[in-house]
């Protein structure tokens, strides 16, 4: 990305205060001219004191020189601070806003990308974070620098420029070859660092995407006395970046000292130029002193840019990752306008396939499924057959390949997702609690629910009493619940929902025996009248289902009831078998007799 692309991605967030930057503009120009004052005071004074000594007068003819400069000297410097504050707490201020609303816009953004988007390999969860962190902070670092440093210097640059011009044409001359041969250097400097840096920003989204992988398995890690190989995996990468790090450093000193060499030149020109002139008696000896001052003006910047360059760059490198996520319109989830007036929940698959978006082999393969509205249909097969990818296709959350799903009829595309997801209660194997109390967590199922409904809810999933036993009942933070606890917090969710179309992948896998019972009576209820589709290990919810579909990798090679499926002697009877020889039915059999 170039500087002037940035810039043009930025704009749109700088916008909205364009009257923060047209104050602050003016400020720059102000502070421009008042940064030359120094030059003409000292030219004047040198000049004025050179004439007096020459006349063989003193201090007493000089005494109005000194007030006249420091009156000038002390007007200019208060002016300076009001100019400095301003344009630091302008820039600062316009830093503040664009990177809040950056941050928010991004959030936005990405809540509307498909689920794809985020379990592709480039976006886990650690590497956005830092590529959203870094990139937010850099780009409105580089909106600050351009404010509070490179504006005003370069403005300044200008201006001081001009007057060498105007003061002596040859000096001026000087001063203006010296830039360009300075930017040249530079620009070469950033073509070199850009592969590092790019190096550094995909080793700092691994790193990050280390820790965080440390953090959520360290009981893993622990319980594997594996410390050691974490550590380490953690080492090669910090030496890496290590190691990338001082090559980029390496590179830019040597080209930093290059550019520091280039503007020494010029300052010797400088002097040497003036020096000539000043003997030819073309100048006053003030003017020495007069156009070194201005050189140094038009360096500054220059001599800045040694500092902010470093920021530039980084800022140049950050915001490619940033705005890749900013601008991944292809991530955006579809939706179509169909809102129905009543879902019954008759699901039609059409000959479907599919495929993850970071697989090259289909997971799903000619899926043909009836599923009759307010029966319960159940998914058998075993691990990995693809029976939650079939559910995450039924709620949209990724696209066919190929064939049609219908919902009543309706193709599932045509639907709106909203109104879709609203209607589809979705209980998972491990269902997520969020940073807050149990009733703020139930309540996700619906924000408008009253207290009592929330009550009603957490009752019918059988979690009540066990809140009621908590120190602060429902404002107990719910992440302090156990696995099990939580399951029954995310169906009360459900019950508070009020879904006509049910999804459980597996509810009570996470549940003990007493739990698992009490659920499955709640689940027996709010079954009723319902389209549920559930995908269970477990015997007894699978023997209750009306309809049973069998899937093996990625097919579904039977159908049927439990009885006939059972008499078929295929697939279906070799599971369930499987599952009843791992009950050690003929034992627990004995003990109940
Ligand atoms: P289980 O009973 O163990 O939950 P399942 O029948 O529900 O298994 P799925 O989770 O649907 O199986 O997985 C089917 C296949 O798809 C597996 O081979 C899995 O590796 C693959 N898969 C699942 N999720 C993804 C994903 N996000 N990206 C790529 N491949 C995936």
């Amino acid at each position: 990305m170039s500087l002037f692309q940035l810039f043009k991605n930025i704009a749109p967030y700088v916008k909205p205060y364009r009257l923060l930057v047209f104050f602050t503009l003016v400020l720059t120009l102000i502070g421009s001219f008042t940064a030359q004052v120094n030059a003409w005071v000292l030219r004047y004074t040198v000049d004025q004191i050179s004439a007096l000594l020459e006349a063989n007068q003193g201090l007493k003819e000089g005494m109005h020189i000194l007030v006249t400069i420091s009156v000038i000297l002390i007007g200019k410097e208060i002016l300076n601070s009001f100019i400095t504050f301003g344009q630091n707490f302008y820039g600062e201020k316009l830093r503040i806003y664009v990177s809040r609303d950056l941050a928010q816009k991004v959030i936005d953004k990405i809540l509307t990308y498909k689920l794809a988007f985020y379990t592709s390999g480039g976006n886990q969860p650690g590497k956005l974070q830092i590529r959203i962190d870094r990139g937010i902070e850099s780009i409105t670092r580089l909106v600050q620098n351009f404010f509070i440093d490179i504006l005003p210097l370069s403005a300044s640059a200008v201006v001081a420029l001009a007057m060498m011009f105007n003061a002596n044409f040859y000096v001026g001359l000087v001063g203006l070859c010296i830039v360009p041969v300075y930017f040249f250097v530079s620009v070469r400097q950033a073509k070199r660092l850009a592969g590092s840096r790019r190096n550094i920003r995909e080793l700092r989204e691994n790193k990050s995407q280390g820790i965080l992988g440390i953090l959520q398995s360290v009981m893993v890690i622990k319980s594997f006395i594996r410390e050691d190989i974490e550590s380490r995996k953690q080492l090669d990468l910090q030496n890496s970046l290590t190691a990338a790090q001082l090559r980029t450093r390496k590179i830019s000193f040597l080209f930093d000292g290059l550019k520091s060499f280039i503007e020494q030149i010029g300052v010797v020109l400088i002097i040497i130029l003036t020096a000539y002139l000043v003997l030819s008696g073309v100048m006053t000896i003030g003017a020495i002193m007069f156009h070194i001052l201005l050189f140094n003006n038009v360096t500054a910047p220059i001599r800045q840019l040694h500092r902010i360059y470093d920021q530039m760059n980084d800022a140049l490198i950050y915001s490619e990752g940033f705005f890749d996520i900013l601008k991944a319109d292809d991530q955006t989830e579809q939706s179509g306008s169909y809102i129905s007036p009543k879902i019954t929940g008759r699901f039609k698959v059409q000959d479907m396939n599919f495929t993850y978006p970071d697989n090259e082999e289909p997971t799903l393969h000619h899926i043909n499924m009836d599923i009759l509205p307010g029966k319960i249909t159940a998914l058998v097969g075993l691990s990995g057959a693809g029976k939650s990818t079939l559910i995450n296709l039924l709620d949209k959350f990724y696209q066919p390949d190929s064939g049609v799903i219908y919902l009543d009829g309706v193709p599932l595309d045509e639907y709106n997702t909203s109104f879709l997801r609203d209607n589809i209660g979705l209980v998972l194997q491990k269902n997520h609690i969020f940073n807050g109390t149990i009733e703020e967590n139930i309540m996700y199922g619906n924000p408008d629910a009253t207290f009592e409904e929330v009550v009603h809810a957490a009752r019918q999933s059988y979690i009540h009493d066990q809140i009621m036993a908590l120190p602060d009942r429902y404002q107990t933070s719910a992440l302090a619940l156990s696995g099990g606890q939580q399951q029954k917090i995310a169906i009360a969710r459900m019950f508070l929902k009020n879904p006509p179309i049910i999804f459980l992948d597996e509810p009570t896998a996470s549940l003990d025996a007493v739990s698992t019972e009490q659920i499955k009576n709640s689940l027996d209820a709010i079954k009723k009248n319902r389209t549920v589709i559930i995908i269970s290990h477990s015997i007894s919810q699978i023997i209750d289902s009306d309809c049973i579909y069998v899937m093996k990798e990625g097919r579904v090679v039977e159908r049927g009831t439990h009885e006939a499926l059972y008499n078929m002697h295929g697939t279906y009877t070799e599971i369930f078998d499987a599952m009843a020889r791992s009950l050690n039915i003929d034992k627990i059999s004995k003990t109940l007799v």
